[in-house]
């Protein structure tokens, strides 16, 4: 059997084109018989399930688990945060069972979809440490910025979380961070197309809010919207590409240059993923135990 057929057993309705595909670019056929058997667990998976996979699909989501648990580069997750983790990528149940979140009363399953956006249950807390690590960065990169501040001095509106104060050339630029779960129950129908569907309502919502208040005052705005699988928005990429062009010195070597990129990404998730970790094992403290999600469509 030649590599052709092999791949055609494999992927039965993939027809291999040798002129199209050379041979000897094994990453390819790989890409082929991966996407292949994603695809058949995509469409044999539960509505949860389905837009799980497609959420981890996004390789950024991935990040922390490549870290090196280095305490010095703030790269370590305890015994705890890595198993509670782990969990919650493959899609097992966290807690033995599902109830009644004793925070604020909301049906939790026993996946942790709830705890992850509880209101009560320190979202503001991880919001705040995305946010304060984005500072670092833009310290370390030399971007001078302030955190938190009015958009003009007196109003009591704060759509930037960061503002930088001289952005790719000298302009103002507010970054507003936001984290949104897309197995949550109002995005999980939406989540099975691409997975990214919750990163795009974010922004939507957000410009929406504060339209009025950049159109006035002629500030560039961006919305770093974040979900609780580590999945970044457009606008957030974009934002961690200028950083991290800016990070490195002119004296950096380009494999300096990546290594850094790297670490960043990873840091970043780590923190998005710590965060994620204290919520879920703090939650599952909370929860009261009620009838179980036997026979839920939105799991089975
Ligand atoms: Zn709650």
């Amino acid at each position: 059997m030649n590599i052709r057929q092999f791949v055609n057993v494999l992927v039965p309705r993939f027809s291999c084109r040798e002129n199209v595909l050379q041979l000897s670019d094994h990453r390819r056929w790989s890409e082929i018989i991966y996407d292949h058997h994603f695809q058949l667990m995509v469409n044999s998976a539960s509505v949860r399930n389905k837009a799980r996979l497609l959420c981890l699909k996004n390789p950024l989501s991935g990040a922390w688990l490549a870290a090196c648990p280095a305490p010095a580069l703030g790269l370590q997750l305890t015994n705890a945060e890595f198993n509670v983790l782990v969990r919650w990528r493959l899609g097992c149940e966290i807690g033995e069972e599902c109830g009644v979140c004793s925070i604020c009363g909301s049906a939790a399953n026993s996946f942790g979809d709830h705890l992850v956006c509880c209101q009560r249950n320190g979202v503001i807390r991880r919001h705040n440490a995305i946010v304060h690590y984005l500072s670092k960065v833009a310290s370390a990169s030399g971007l001078p910025h302030r955190l938190e501040c009015s958009v003009d001095g007196e109003s009591r509106e704060r759509p930037g979380d960061i503002m930088m104060l001289r952005w790719e050339g000298g302009g103002m630029y507010m970054v507003d961070v936001c984290v949104s779960h897309p197995l949550a129950l109002s995005n999980v129908w939406s989540s099975v197309r691409t997975g990214r569907e919750c990163l795009e309502a974010a922004e939507a919502g957000k410009r929406r809010k504060y339209s009025g208040l950049i159109q006035n005052i002629d500030k560039s705005y961006t919305v770093f919207a974040v979900s609780s699988f580590g999945q970044l928005s457009v606008g957030a990429e974009s934002f961690l590409n200028e950083m991290m062009s800016c990070y490195s010195t002119d004296e950096s070597s380009v494999e300096e240059a990546e290594l850094n990129k790297v670490k960043i990404v990873q840091q970043l998730q780590i923190v998005i993923h710590r965060e994620l970790a204290r919520m879920l094992l703090v939650g599952y403290r909370s929860v009261v135990r009620v009838d179980p999600l036997e026979g839920d469509p939105l799991y089975s």
